[in-house]
């Protein structure tokens, strides 16, 4: 009996164990995830945060993964580190697992400047449902003032969610990488959007530190000295793949886990797909991220079919950006 196992348990860590299952029904998969519960959707986080939706409304259940699918779902236990030539991964418990074929599917988080490391995690990145869970219980309401640094569709669904609020935002972002410009979105249309919300767009102003302020928010110092008081800061900028654990092991990286179009690492039996993955396109001759819910899950499939067969199906040119749910702009209210 092969054992497979898949690191992350989002829309590509979910889809590939589907298919894996499907393919080889004998083969054992184990779900590897530092969350407790994983099981729900990350692009309706900022839909909790502004209070349009309910937890439970964020749930979802997957009969194929979850009761008696026969997939080992290990749940609140994080990847310390891989090693290929054991073909062996061990878990913060302290127990390893050993496989035949391997995925690491354990997508990405907005970066986080050194000032979030002093303040000992209380800069939010909306990127889990803890975080979202803990900024919808702020009690955050009309008149707050918030910090969002960010950029791109992360950094607008942040302000986007405080601003349904009531919350007055000051979102500190790059003046060129606000928008990209290959978005089939107008740049001026966002903007436009956030000036109608009020919003104090800040551009080209950075955090340079953030000050607790006894117990009642905190004090942002800006890069052009300014000082904002905030009731909470939310960090949304680039995004960076979650692949600490991958230290030491060979595997090859370059601000994702590079592999090829069958999702093949430079280790014949461990694939990558999804946000932690950086897929090589010939026909561009780039590396390519993706960043979508849809696409990660199509990445998946393809990763679990690999995963059983060896290779045989190919990541899509367009299978790095399939965004789940409405348009960015059509989200706002008012
Ligand atoms: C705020 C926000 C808004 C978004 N909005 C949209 C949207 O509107 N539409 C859309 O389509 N997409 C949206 N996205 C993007 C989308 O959520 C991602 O592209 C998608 O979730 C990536 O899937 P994935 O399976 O690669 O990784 P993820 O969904 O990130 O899942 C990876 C899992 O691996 C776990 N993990 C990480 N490191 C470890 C470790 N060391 N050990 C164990 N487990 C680990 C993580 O905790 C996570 O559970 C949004 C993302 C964010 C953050």
């Amino acid at each position: 009996m092969r054992e497979y196992v898949i690191l992350g348990c989002g829309p590509a860590g979910r889809a590939a164990a589907r298919e894996a299952r499907l393919q080889d029904p004998a083969g054992r998969v184990t779900l590897v995830t530092n969350e407790m519960s994983p099981f729900y959707l990350r692009p309706a986080l900022p839909d909790l945060v502004s209070g349009a939706l309910e937890r439970s409304s964020l749930v979802q259940r997957d009969e194929a993964l979850q009761g008696d699918a026969g997939v080992d779902v290990r749940a609140g236990r994080r990847v310390y580190r891989v090693f290929p030539h054991e073909s062996r991964v061990l878990l913060s418990d302290g127990t390893s697992l050993y496989f035949d074929r391997l995925l690491l599917a354990t997508g990405a988080s907005p970066r986080l400047g050194d000032y979030a490391v002093r303040l000992r995690n209380k800069v939010y990145t909306l990127s889990t449902l803890a975080d979202a869970v803990r900024l919808s219980r702020l009690g955050l309401g009309p008149g707050t003032w918030v910090a969002v640094s960010g950029e791109g569709h992360t950094g607008l669904e942040a302000v986007r969610a405080f601003a349904a609020r009531g919350c007055r935002v000051a979102y500190l972002t790059s003046h060129t990488r606000f928008w990209s410009p290959r978005s089939s979105v107008a740049r001026s249309d966002v903007l436009q959007r956030l000036l109608s919300a009020k919003v104090e767009v800040l551009f080209d102003e950075t955090v340079l530190d953030i000050l607790d302020a006894n117990g009642d928010g905190y004090r942002v110092i800006t890069s052009t000295r300014r000082t904002l008081d905030v009731a909470a800061v939310c960090e949304a900028r680039r995004l960076v793949p979650h692949l600490d654990y991958l230290g030491g092991s060979g595997v090859l990286v370059d601000e994702g886990v590079v592999v090829d179009r069958e999702l093949r690492t430079n280790f014949d039996n461990i694939f990558a797909a999804g946000d932690a993955a950086r897929v090589y396109d010939p026909d561009a001759n780039e590396l390519r991220a993706n960043f979508g819910w849809e696409s990660a899950g199509e990445q998946g499939a393809v990763a679990g079919h690999n995963l059983v067969h060896g290779g045989g199906r190919f990541v899509e040119a367009g299978a790095f950006r399939r965004l789940h749910g409405p348009g960015v702009l059509e989200r706002w209210r008012g």
